[in-house]
């Protein structure tokens, strides 16, 4: 028996329409990695990044709600250490064909562009960690920071003991002056 091709709405490149009709609610993970372009941006090919996303119709557009988070390792740009960085990233998305679709989405969706309706969901994530990537990464307390660390140090340094100066010519000075 032949069976037809089933539809497979969840591969990529995803059919945004077919996923908006069904309503299709999506959860993928991707290592870090694999993308090219996030793989510059950070200091080690690691960790990993989730999508959730809720399809829907929006303005008559294939619309896609939910998140984007993951982890990556960034140098913290005050103590220089590296340190892992969680990101997060909102998503409410109308998918659209041309710009001029881009001018007539709903208020509150951003209009991404998609080829005859096909997203690539990998690079959506990818777009959306290079744009949770802070500007200037720091460690998100003064505690995890190596810099205070240090600072914290040196204010400790004059408090600390000394033992006694050696000064061998003291003994020697007392022996000239017999
Ligand atoms: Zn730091």
């Amino acid at each position: 028996m032949i069976r037809a091709p089933m539809a497979r709405p969840l591969e990529d490149p995803l059919d945004v329409g077919q996923c908006a009709s069904q309503r299709v609610d999506l959860v993928r993970e991707f290592a870090v990695g694999k993308f090219e372009r996030l793989r510059d941006s950070v200091s080690r090919p690691e960790g990993q990044a989730a999508v959730s996303l809720h399809f829907h119709v929006a303005g008559g557009y294939p619309a896609a709600e939910g998140s984007v988070s993951g982890s990556v390792w960034l140098v913290c740009q005050r103590c220089l250490a590296e340190f892992e960085a969680r990101l997060a990233s909102p998503v409410r998305i109308a998918f659209v064909d041309d710009e001029a679709g881009a001018a007539t989405v709903p208020e509150d969706y951003e209009a991404v562009m998609v080829d005859a309706g096909r997203l690539m969901l990998a690079d959506l994530v990818e777009d959306e960690m290079l744009l949770a990537l802070p500007l200037v990464p720091m460690h998100a307390t003064p505690a995890e920071c190596g810099a205070k660390r240090e600072v914290e140090a040196v204010v400790a340094a004059p408090t600390v003991e000394k033992g006694p100066v050696q000064r061998p010519f003291a003994a020697l000075q007392d022996l000239l002056k017999r």
